[in-house]
Parts: C-alpha cells; sequence; structure tokens
C-alpha cells in the first residue's frame, strides 16, 4: 500500500534539464501557428504582421539585454547560440588578425567544448582550457595570465549547468575588453535567474536558450556586440543580419520573448521562493547522509540548484531509484545520462572518481513546494544507502 502510494507521486526536481511552457508563453504563441502565420521576409500584410512580432520580441529580448535590438539574432536552441558564437568569432579573428588561440573554461558546456575541439582537430586552432578552483570557478587572474596577442575568442560559461557555480564573467570581461579580444558568455542556464545586463557583464557574445526559462525548446538568441567580428554558420536568406539564415520559427521567437519577459520581471519573486527551500535542501542532506558534500559553490551559485557528490555510490543506480520512487533529478547535464564515465566537470575540479561517479543535481522550479522537498529528504538517505551497497 506505501509502495504504491509512493510509486504515485511525480515530482520534477530537474529544472536545470528544461522547464515546462509556462501558460501566458504558450497564450502567446499559438496565434502565430494557425491565423498569423505569415513569413516574416513578405512583402504583404502576412509577411508584415509575422515582422512587426518578430521585432517586438526583439525588442523584449534587448531591453532583458540591456542592448540594441539589432544586437539580438534568433536561433534555434542555446546550442546553435554557442556555436555560432565560438566558430564565428574564431574564423573572423583568423581571418582578421591571423589569431588561433581560443581560451575556454574546462566546465564548459559540450555546446561550447565540442565546438572548441573541433576547432583545434579541423581547422587548426590552438585550444586551451584555464584552470578552476575546487568550486569549479574561474578567476579573472587566471584568464589574465592567459590572454594572448593572438587569442581569437575567450569562452567562459555564466553559471554551470552541473554544479550551478557562478563565475566572475564582469571581472573577466573588462580584461578582454582592455585588450580587445572578444568575449562569450554561455548564459543558457543563467538568464533564468541572473542579471544578462550585457553592459555590466562587459561581453560581445552571450548564448541564451528559451526552454531553461518556461519558454519552448527549439529557439534560442545570440547577442552580438555592435561591430564584433563574426562569421555566418548558416548562409542563405539574410534573415538576422545575415548572420542566422532560415525563415524564423515566429511562434517560438515570440514564445522565448514572452518567457524572457517573464524571467526578468519575475526574479526577485523566483529567487525568493526557490532559495530558502534549496538551501534548506542542502542542509538536511549534508546532515543526514555520511559521506556526503556539496559539488559546486555553498553561496556563489544558482538560487535554484543543488549538486552533491556521494561517496562510493553508483549515480546511475540512483537516478534509475529515485524515478522508481517518484523523484526526477539528474546527475549532470541530460546529455550524459547513461554514460558511465566521472562527469568532466567534477573531474576538472579534482574529484577522485569514488566520488564522481556518485553524484546527484537536484534542481528546483516554480512548481516546488517544501512538502514536495520534504518528501524528497526522506525518501534519500536510504536511496543511497542501497545504491552503495551494490557498489
Ligand atoms: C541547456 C544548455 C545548453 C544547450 O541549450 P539547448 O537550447 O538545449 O541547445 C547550453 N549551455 C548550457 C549551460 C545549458 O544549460
Amino acid at each position: 500500500m506505501q509502495e504504491e502510494l509512493i510509486m504515485e507521486q511525480k515530482i520534477y526536481l530537474d529544472y536545470a534539464a528544461t522547464t515546462p511552457v509556462a501558460e501566458s508563453v504558450l497564450a502567446a504563441m499559438l496565434p502565430y501557428f494557425s491565423e498569423k502565420f505569415g513569413n516574416s521576409s513578405s512583402v504583404h500584410r502576412f509577411g508584415q504582421q509575422a515582422e512587426a512580432a518578430l521585432e517586438d520580441a526583439r525588442e523584449t529580448m534587448a531591453r532583458g539585454l540591456n542592448c540594441q535590438p539589432k544586437e539580438v539574432i534568433f536561433t534555434s536552441c542555446g546550442s546553435e547560440s554557442d556555436n555560432l558564437a565560438l566558430r564565428g568569432a574564431a574564423f573572423a579573428a583568423r581571418r582578421a588578425r591571423n589569431a588561433r588561440h581560443v581560451l575556454i573554461s574546462p566546465v564548459e558546456h559540450h555546446a561550447v567544448s565540442r565546438t572548441a575541439q573541433q576547432l583545434a582537430r579541423q581547422h587548426g586552432f590552438e585550444v586551451e582550457y584555464l584552470p578552476v578552483d575546487e568550486y569549479g570557478m574561474v578567476s579573472s587572474e587566471e584568464v589574465a595570465a592567459r590572454l594572448r596577442e593572438d587569442t581569437a575568442v575567450v569562452s567562459v560559461i555564466y553559471a554551470n549547468n552541473e554544479i550551478g557555480a557562478i563565475n566572475p564573467i564582469a571581472e573577466i570581461g573588462q580584461l578582454c575588453r582592455e585588450k580587445g579580444i572578444p568575449f562569450h558568455t554561455d548564459a543558457v542556464q543563467a538568464a533564468g535567474y541572473l542579471s544578462v545586463d550585457v553592459e555590466s557583464l562587459q561581453v560581445d557574445l552571450l548564448s541564451l536558450g528559451a526552454h531553461k526559462f518556461y519558454g519552448p525548446k527549439g529557439v534560442g538568441a545570440l547577442y552580438v556586440r555592435q561591430g564584433t567580428p563574426i562569421v555566418p554558420a548558416q548562409t542563405g536568406g539574410g534573415q538576422e543580419f545575415g548572420l542566422r539564415a532560415g525563415t524564423h520559427n515566429i511562434p517560438y521567437i515570440v514564445g522565448m520573448a514572452e518567457a524572457f519577459r517573464l524571467a526578468v520581471d519575475e526574479r526577485p519573486a523566483r529567487t525568493g521562493h526557490i532559495l530558502p527551500l534549496r538551501d534548506h535542501l542542502i542542509g538536511r542532506i549534508l546532515e543526514e547522509i555520511p559521506d556526503s558534500r556539496l559539488t559546486g559553490h555553498p553561496t556563489q551559485r544558482l538560487p535554484n540548484h543543488a549538486s552533491f557528490a556521494f561517496h562510493s555510490a553508483d549515480g546511475n543506480a540512483l537516478l534509475m531509484l529515485l524515478d522508481h520512487t517518484g523523484f526526477a533529478c539528474s546527475s549532470g547535464s541530460a546529455c550524459k545520462t547513461g554514460n558511465p564515465e566521472p562527469s568532466e566537470v567534477l573531474t576538472a575540479m579534482g574529484l577522485s572518481d569514488d566520488w564522481a561517479l556518485g553524484s546527484l543535481r537536484v534542481t528546483l522550479g516554480s512548481s516546488n513546494t517544501a512538502a514536495e522537498l520534504q518528501a524528497f529528504v526522506q525518501a534519500l538517505p536510504n536511496l543511497v544507502a542501497q545504491v552503495r551497497k551494490l557498489g
């Protein structure tokens, strides 16, 4: 009987993987699938209607980013934004000043790190990795020590998806600006909770993805500071100022803008709801589970993000047991599920395999309640003990 009760609950604690589309976002999108279906490149009034929606969305994005509308490039996702930023800036820098040095952190999302690796393997670039501290954070001093004349582009993630750690983007931005080197930050995970004011962050390129802040999957944006040299990744019709060809996905773009507007407006309220729940959760777990540790920084982290390592535990088995018990969590980024290798992020922070293979990520969102987290904290110690016995 009790078993059945437990199995019936389905509690979502994986908001860093994706979020549901907010009601007002869906409502804003719907007309653009049917009655307002025009192609924004068409001359007639159907096209004009789509064009107006597109430019409204671009203005909304620009307000939240504190930039000009023409500096917002709509893409198909956060990954595409990262690809366009890194590859586009690297190719432009090589052409303009024969620069081939790409400086990134070892805790980037694969959309950045795999792109950098391809630049090295197939296009003759040299990729250098910044060191990170025990919290998985980059320091601006380490960036300063590695900037070179021939640095093509620097990329440092704003807030890490796996460990929630927040990097000193404004400090790094200032250094890069002094040297005239383009600086990109992946803010896909950060944008739901942290300011993405590109002036105070001093960035030239910044990636966003709508589905991490209650927008639809399959749409993103790249901020490109006016004058930043960048080569388009996708050529064709001249959409997005020639930087990203393809007929505009108006419903998704409209949805992203509404989700971003909400995220900016509701940022303090969302943080106020989630932060005490998150802090209570972290405290209880570290207290009640022996040989456990928090990964990432205790305070310099996203307010909805908790991540742990349990010594000698099988992290993948733990996820399956949790799912069976009714809790949806993750061990790292969603793309890595099923991969028995320890996470590159945890390894870069200096965690040994006996810790890194027992990782757990719990990310909260608007639907979570204190009662849900109470149930989670009650269930977890026993489940961790079970996956330790297996090992
Ligand atoms: C989710 C995520 C991405 C990829 O965004 P998609 O829109 O899913 O392609 C990139 N970087 C970070 C930090 C992310 O969390």
